[in-house]
C-alpha cells in the first residue's frame, strides 16, 4: 500500500515538471481526437485563446480560429489524420481573442493506439508573424535597392580585399558580359582578365589602405575591343568585422571626354589653317622657356611674316589670301620637326618655337622655309598662279632674359629689321 503511493507520488512529480516543460518552450502544443476537438492544450494556446482549460478541452479550433479568412489549419489536421503522415508547414490563422491573423511554423504527427489506427494528432506551433514581417519588409528594401541600382547609368559592384566581387548591378555585368549570377564570388580576374583587373586593383587596394573615399579615371575596352574611359569613384565598405570591401561607381565619360578633347582642341587651333593659334603657342612656348632655362638647353623662336600680303588680298581677293595662308601653312607643317610649335599667331605672321635649337641651326632652317615658301605657287579660281616671299625674324635664349616676352619681342624686332631691310630674308636679333 504505501509502495503504491509513493509510485504515484512519483507519478505525479513527473507529470507535473512535463507540464512545467509544455508551458516554458516557447511554442503551442496541443492534441486532438480524431474529431479535431482539443483534448491537450498547453499554458500557452490557452493564453492566446484566452480562455481556460475547460472552455477549450472538446470544442473543435473552429471556436478559437476563424475559417473564414483562411482553413488552412483544418485542411492540415484532416490531411495529417486522413493520410497519416507529419506535416511540417506554415499557416496564416485568424485568432479570435486577438482580432487579427498571425503566421505559425507548425509541426503536426498523427498519434495511434495500441493497434496502430490514427485516433488524433499533436501538434507543435510557433509564432513567426513578426520574423515573416521582418522577411518581408527586407525582401521589399531588396526589391527596391536592385531596381534602384540596376536602373542608374553607373556600373556599380563591390568588391572585398580578396578581389571577390560580393555586388555587382545589371549595367556592371552588362559591361563585363556576364550574368550578375556568373559574376558574384568570382575573383576579378576570373571576371576580367588579369591585366584590367590588375590595374582596377591599384585603386581599389588605395581606397582600402586608406579607407579615404577616391576618385579616378579608367579605361575599360567594349565588346569590340575600343577602350571607354569611366570616371569612377571608389569609396571603403566593411562588410563585417573582417572584411573589408570596395564600393564602385563608375560612369561612361568616353562621349563627354571626347567633347572635352575636341573643345580643347578648338581652343587651341587656328580654324582656317587648323595650325596651333597663338594661345596654344604662348602656353607652350612658357613650358619651354622654363625647360630651357632649367636643364641649359638652347631654344629659338622663329617669327615669320608675308610680304606684301595686302597686295595679294587686294588684286586676288580675300577668298584667295585665305588659300595662301592654307597653302603655306601645310607646307610650313610639311618642314618644322614633331617637337617645334608652329602656330598662326596673327593674320599673315606664324611663329615656331625650336627647342633644343641654337641660332645656326634656326638660321638654316629658316633659310630653308624662306626658300621652299618663294616656290610655292598657288592656282584656284583665278588667273594664273598666286607666289609669295616671307620675312623671318630670329632669337635665340640668353641669359638675360627674365622671360619667354623678352625672346619673343627680340625676334619680331628681328623681323622688323628683315622688313625694313627690304623683305625677302632671315634676320637674327642682337
Ligand atoms: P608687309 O610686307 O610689310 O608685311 O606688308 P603686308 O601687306 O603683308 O602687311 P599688312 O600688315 O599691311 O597687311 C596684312 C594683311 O593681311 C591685312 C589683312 O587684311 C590681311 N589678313 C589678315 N588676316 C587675314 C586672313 O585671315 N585672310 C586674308 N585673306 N587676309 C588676312
Ligand atoms: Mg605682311
Ligand atoms: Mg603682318
Amino acid at each position: 500500500m504505501e509502495d503504491k503511493k509513493l509510485c504515484t507520488d512519483a507519478l505525479l512529480l513527473k507529470i507535473n515538471q512535463l507540464e512545467s516543460v509544455l508551458n516554458n518552450v516557447g511554442a503551442y502544443i496541443y492534441t486532438k481526437d480524431i474529431h479535431g476537438n482539443y483534448t491537450f492544450t498547453n499554458q500557452p494556446l490557452l493564453n492566446l485563446f484566452n480562455k481556460s482549460c475547460d472552455q477549450v478541452i472538446g470544442r473543435d479550433a473552429s471556436h478559437f480560429f476563424d475559417f473564414s479568412f483562411s482553413d488552412s489549419l483544418r485542411r492540415n489536421d484532416q490531411q495529417v489524420m486522413r493520410e497519416n503522415i507529419t506535416l511540417e508547414t506554415e499557416e496564416s490563422n485568424f485568432v479570435k481573442a486577438l482580432g487579427e491573423s498571425r503566421v505559425f511554423k507548425t509541426i503536426k504527427k498523427p498519434l495511434h493506439n495500441a493497434r496502430g489506427d490514427v485516433i488524433g494528432m499533436c501538434g507543435i506551433s510557433t509564432d513567426i508573424t513578426e520574423q515573416k514581417k521582418y522577411e518581408t519588409i527586407i525582401k521589399e528594401q531588396k526589391q527596391l535597392l536592385d531596381a534602384v541600382l540596376d536602373n542608374v547609368d553607373s556600373h556599380i559592384y563591390m568588391k572585398d580585399h580578396l578581389r571577390t566581387y560580393r555586388y555587382v548591378n545589371r549595367k556592371a555585368a552588362g559591361l563585363f558580359g556576364l550574368p550578375v549570377e556568373d559574376i558574384i564570388g568570382k575573383k576579378d580576374i576570373e571576371v576580367i582578365g588579369r591585366e584590367t583587373a590588375d590595374n582596377f586593383w591599384i585603386s581599389d587596394k588605395q581606397v582600402l589602405n586608406s579607407n579615404q573615399k577616391q576618385t579616378c579615371e579608367e579605361i575599360f575596352k567594349d565588346e569590340n575591343n575600343n577602350p571607354r574611359r569611366y570616371m569612377s569613384v571608389k569609396m571603403p565598405y566593411q562588410i563585417n568585422e573582417t572584411t573589408p570591401a570596395v564600393i564602385g561607381f563608375s560612369t561612361d565619360i568616353t562621349e563627354l571626354y571626347k567633347l572635352k578633347e575636341e573643345l580643347q582642341k578648338q581652343a587651341n587651333t587656328d580654324s582656317l589653317t587648323g595650325l596651333n593659334n597663338h594661345r596654344f603657342f604662348i602656353e607652350n612656348a612658357q613650358r619651354e622657356y622654363h625647360r630651357a632655362g632649367r636643364y641649359h638647353l638652347p631654344l629659338t623662336v622663329m617669327t615669320l611674316d608675308i610680304d606684301n600680303f595686302k597686295f595679294i588680298n587686294d588684286n586676288y581677293g580675300h577668298p584667295a589670301g585665305d588659300q595662301v595662308l592654307t597653302a603655306l601653312s601645310q607646307s610650313l607643317l610639311s618642314i618644322v620637326r614633331f617637337e617645334d610649335v608652329l602656330a598662326r599667331t596673327g593674320g599673315e605672321e606664324f611663329s615656331v618655337l625650336l627647342p633644343e635649337t641654337d641660332m645656326h641651326q634656326a638660321g638654316v632652317l629658316a633659310e630653308r622655309i624662306r626658300f621652299e615658301l618663294q616656290k610655292l605657287k598657288i592656282a584656284g579660281s583665278w588667273s594664273g598662279e598666286i607666289k609669295m616671299t616671307v620675312s623671318i625674324g630670329l632669337a635665340a635664349l640668353k641669359k638675360t632674359d627674365d622671360s619667354f616676352e623678352a625672346l619673343f619681342s627680340r625676334a619680331d624686332k628681328a623681323l622688323y629689321k628683315a622688313k625694313k631691310q627690304g623683305k625677302n630674308r632671315v634676320c637674327t636679333s642682337a
